[in-house]
């Protein structure tokens, strides 16, 4: 049926072009300047504006843009009589007619109303946001390609929101499900699939695998793999391209990880290709912390000494990640590491998140050094301007043999002798351009080298690094993000621990835990009373924290009640710190300052309140304070209900079990990696397509194919990184 109507601006497109260029949905309408003329996108003045949105999304090259792989997709390859439609009840169904009617509406507000109609039935569009452009183009007679959900409403059937788009009687269906790409704020889904689609005509889409490799593992070709996610026929399985189990989707995530395995261990060789300064002498400081140590070392620690120790005496630099448990005894492993670094005539360095627990490094530390003479230095941001110069000129000197102290320690007035190990606790806190900071602190040219090998002074060495972490990694998560370092693991707490009770308290019971501080408090025991996080607002926690204290000492009137928190000054700090190592302070109310290593055995009771607000590695960090002695240790967790879903898993978790491997793959259950590692970790660009909690079965063919084709075939292993990471390395370099 021939139709008249007014010119639109969508018609000014051939239907082909109609199907990439004007779909308008009613979001993208917003960007519409650059819509208004269709004719060429490509040539308007919107172009460098969508460039640069495209360059935001990191699309910069052609295969940036073949790799940016849909969300999900819409099935725009059937049209539906509107009486049909209105029969499938709520589900996302398009329809084709011809307006016949057009208002804005002012009541019960200003909308715009539509009314289109087919052969067998009429529905209503409705726009409660919409342009004055839409009005004129949806004018009477104008045929439109209508997508939604069908409402049956007050006035019959109707579509809120829907997208439509303008089209000529006839025009073609598309016949491939439609792609809908992840996009940043204005860009529209039209731009992207024309960008992508262009992409996909001029890019080489070569195989980077061999067959044989294909083969065995039952792969799809990469190409064929591609062109299907980018454009799915009709039949295509959508259960399995929605699930990203679908072969194409496998092919994807195999090759990512594929590229991920390659490029770890790239950078482990590279590595290995770099020198060191050897460290291989056990010698006077090492035995006499030895004698010095009140305990023996448990076989968990000697194990993971040993290597360590191995590491240390090798001419390329360690790598290596020390694992193990709150409490299972890192620092003693640390600080014998330190030692033979300063046994070998080097300095060592000692790096930590808070300034709590690099103190409490320190002074434990220098306390063991102190009898065998060696300097300890003390570095950290708050430090008095004197004593800091005096720490630099120590550190620089090489009269300092161990440098202990917070991020201070990265900037660059920071000048070391002869740096040999660098040691970081708490890696997980510091981000990875502060771990590199610090490893960079290399050698000075010249110094500290054996006579007569001046070729050797012109090597850049690199210190070998030693990095600690509490917040165990599950197996799945080690073999991909952290494939490049050794890793040891800890594995077993000093004797003489009795387990930590953990209970979950409503809140409303307060009363009965401080009951229950002011019994253990009068058994000798001392508690840790930790106060809500509220992240929103610093200040707000302060005043909690503050408010805690008053409460608690007013109640508490026989004890004495220390506050230590994120405001205090330095000095401040370390008095209440100590005070309650000492045992003088019996109640320490706390922020989360004291979240990591602070080591006071004494201290068996723990109280968290609002327990329910923190996360589950954080948690076990904060439980990680009690239980390091041999008094059965406590720790009461009060939260505030109703509790939701995740809250209540975290808290369920935390009764159940305190072994942190168990604990951190239920976090990883919870969250998900990427949060798990924290997007600074975990390298966010490399991993887009692979999901560790459902892909882990791909991991291992992947790192198998990996060792056989950097041992086999290096120039695929080039042809596959250049394809995967091009530009993206940085994030290996760590
Ligand atoms: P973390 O691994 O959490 O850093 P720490 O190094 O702070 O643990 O050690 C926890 C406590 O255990 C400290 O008080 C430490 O002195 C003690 N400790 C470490 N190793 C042993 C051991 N082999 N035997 C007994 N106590 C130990
Ligand atoms: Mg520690």
């Amino acid at each position: 049926m021939p139709v008249t109507r007014k010119k639109s601006p969508a018609d000014a497109d051939t239907p082909a072009a109609d199907a990439t260029k004007a779909t308008v949905a009613t979001k993208a309408a917003k960007d519409g300047k650059a819509r208004s003329k269709p004719a060429k996108p490509a040539a308007s003045r919107g172009v460098v504006t969508s460039e640069n949105k495209l360059a935001k999304l990191g699309l910069h090259t052609d295969m940036d843009l073949v790799l940016h792989l849909p969300l999900r997709y819409e099935d725009e390859t059937t049209v539906m009589s509107i009486h049909d439609a209105s029969l499938r009840g709520l589900q996302m169904v398009q329809v084709e007619g011809h307006v016949s009617a057009c208002d804005i509406q002012y009541r019960p507000r200003r909308q715009l109303v539509v009314t289109v109609a087919d052969d067998s039935g009429q529905l209503v569009m409705r726009f409660l946001n919409f342009y004055g452009s839409q009005a004129k183009q949806l004018a009477e007679g104008t045929r439109v390609r209508v997508r939604g959900e069908l409402r049956h409403g007050f006035f019959g059937a109707e579509m809120v929101h829907p997208q439509y788009k303008v089209v000529l009687e006839g025009a073609p269906l598309p016949d491939a499900l439609t792609p809908v790409y992840p996009a940043g704020e204005g860009l529209s889904q039209a731009y992207l699939r024309k960008a992508i689609a262009n992409a996909l005509t001029r890019i080489d889409l070569h195989d980077t695998l061999p067959a044989s490799l294909l083969n065995s593992l039952k792969l799809n070709n990469f190409e064929e793999a591609v062109r299907l996610l980018h454009n799915p026929p009709p039949q295509v399985d959508e259960h399995a391209l929605a699930e990203k189990s679908h072969p194409a989707w496998i092919r994807m995530k195999f090759d990512e990880l594929l590229a991920q395995q390659l490029s770890l261990k790239r950078a482990q060789e590279a590595r290995r290709a770099k020198s060191a300064r050897a460290l291989p002498v056990t010698g006077s400081v090492t035995e006499g912390l030895l004698k010095l140590l009140p305990f023996s070392l448990t076989d968990a620690q000697q194990r993971v000494l040993e290597e360590i120790r191995s590491d240390l005496r090798q001419s390329f630099p360690m790598q290596r990640l020390l694992q193990g448990d709150v409490g299972s005894g890192k620092t003693v492993v640390a600080a014998l590491a330190a030692a033979q670094a300063i046994d070998s005539g080097f300095q060592a360095v000692l790096m930590a998140p808070t300034e709590i627990l690099a103190e409490q490094h320190f002074r434990k530390i220098a306390a063991w050094m102190e009898p065998l003479q060696i300097g300890v230095a003390w570095l950290s941001g708050s430090q008095k301007k004197k004593e800091k110069t005096e720490s630099l000129a120590h550190i620089e000197s090489g009269a300092a043999r161990l440098v202990i102290g917070t991020h201070a320690l990265i900037q660059d007035t920071v000048q070391f002798d002869n740096l040999g190990l660098v040691i970081v606790d708490e890696q997980h806190r510091f981000g990875v351009g502060q771990r590199l900071a610090l490893r960079n602190k290399s050698l000075k040219p010249g110094m500290a080298t054996p006579p007569g090998s001046a070729a050797q002074a012109q090597q850049q060495t690199v210190p070998h690094q030693l990095m600690m972490s509490a917040t165990p990694i599950p197996r799945t998560l080690a073999m991909t993000y952290y494939a490049d370092l050794e890793v040891s693991v800890i594995d077993q707490l000093p004797p003489g621990r009795s387990p930590i009770v953990t209970r979950v308290i409503d809140q409303n019971r307060r009363e009965e835990v401080i009951e229950r501080v002011h019994a253990a408090a009068l058994e000798g025991k001392q508690i840790y009373w930790v106060c809500p996080l509220i992240e929103e607002s610093e200040a707000l926690q302060l005043q909690t924290a503050t408010d805690t204290h008053a409460t608690l000492s007013a109640a508490l009137p026989g004890l004495n009640i220390g506050l230590v928190h994120g405001r205090l000054k330095p000095v401040e700090k370390q008095i209440v710190m100590e005070g309650f190592s000492r045992g003088a302070i019996h109640v320490l109310v706390a922020t989360t300052v004291i979240e990591v290593g602070v080591d006071v055995p004494n201290a068996s009771l723990m109280v968290i309140e609002h327990s329910e607000r923190f996360g589950l590695s954080q948690l076990h960090q904060l439980r990680g304070r009690v239980g390091r002695g041999s008094a059965a240790s406590v720790c009461l967790l009060l939260y505030q209900g109703p509790l939701g879903g995740t809250a209540k898993q975290r808290l369920m978790t935390m009764r159940e079990t305190t072994d942190g491997f168990e604990i951190a793959r239920r976090d990883l259950d919870i969250r998900g990696p990427g949060e798990f590692l924290g997007a600074r970790q975990s390298g966010e660009a490399m991993l887009r397509f692979a999901d560790l909690a459902t892909d882990q079965w791909l991991i291992e063919p992947a790192q198998e194919a990996a060792q056989m084709l950097l041992h086999n075939a290096p120039e695929i292993v080039d042809r596959h990184l250049a394809r995967w990471l091009a530009g993206r390395e940085d994030f290996l370099r760590v």
